[in-house]
């Protein structure tokens, strides 16, 4: 294939980034094991603005390019808890948290493809994660392995989709955070909160209680 991008020696990496714990560790993860790595937020009208501005900043702190990608059809097409103020989060009638995206990782990981072609890049970095699963089919491994099947075929190129938070609880995520050095970075500067606070934030909605617990469960095994 002529048009085929050709792949650079230095394997590049390109991470689907959220300024969030998950991928915020996902792009250390990803800075530590390729030779350049790029960073791709999606700005999907989410709850709070500050999120991408979270992600923007890390990204420069890092010294990662960055690059923010308009999505509005998302919501328009699947709105929910993250997208509309007037959505409670809550747990729906089937199990699905009000904060589920149709498709979501579905859509993500196809741009962040189509993009990691065009940058001659082969791997793609997410932090989707089966074992905190909340019911999100599209962060299930059986999906992500699909997927890249699919997008190798849809594109004719050797893509890798890593997952490196897969398996891992929320607290082996912060104790993989320190072995990377950047406990710190993650614990302080990443919005995980539903109501938009940097850090520790609210402590009470699903993403800090889940958040916390992990935190407190690594930081216990650390002092001891
Ligand atoms: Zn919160």
């Amino acid at each position: 294939m002529s048009d085929t991008p050709k792949v650079q020696e230095t394997p590049q990496a390109v991470v689907v980034f959220s300024g969030g714990q998950d991928s915020t560790t996902c792009l250390v993860w990803a800075m530590r094991r390729f030779g350049q790595v790029e960073a791709v937020t999606f700005d999907y009208n989410q709850r709070h603005e500050l999120e991408i501005e979270c992600a923007k900043r890390i990204a420069e702190e890092l010294s990662v390019p960055h690059h923010v990608l308009r999505l509005d059809l998302l919501n328009q097409l699947a709105p929910s808890a993250l997208t509309r103020r007037d959505i409670e989060i809550e747990v729906g009638e089937e199990g699905l948290p009000s904060t589920f995206v149709d498709g979501r990782n579905l859509i993500f990981l196809s741009f962040a493809a189509i993009l990691a072609k065009q940058r001659g890049a082969r791997h793609i970095v997410t932090g989707v994660c089966q074992t905190d699963f909340s019911g999100y089919p599209d962060c299930r491994d059986v999906f992500i392995k699909s997927l890249n099947v699919t997008l190798n075929l849809a594109m004719d190129y050797e893509f890798v989709i890593h997952t490196p938070l897969m398996w891992l609880t929320k607290r082996d995520t912060w104790a993989l955070a320190d072995e990377l050095g950047c406990f710190d970075l993650v614990r302080d500067r990443t919005l995980t909160c539903y109501n938009g606070i940097i850090g520790s934030g609210c402590g009470t909605c699903p993403a800090c209680v889940l958040r916390n617990r992990g935190l407190e469960q690594y930081l216990a095994e650390r002092r001891a």
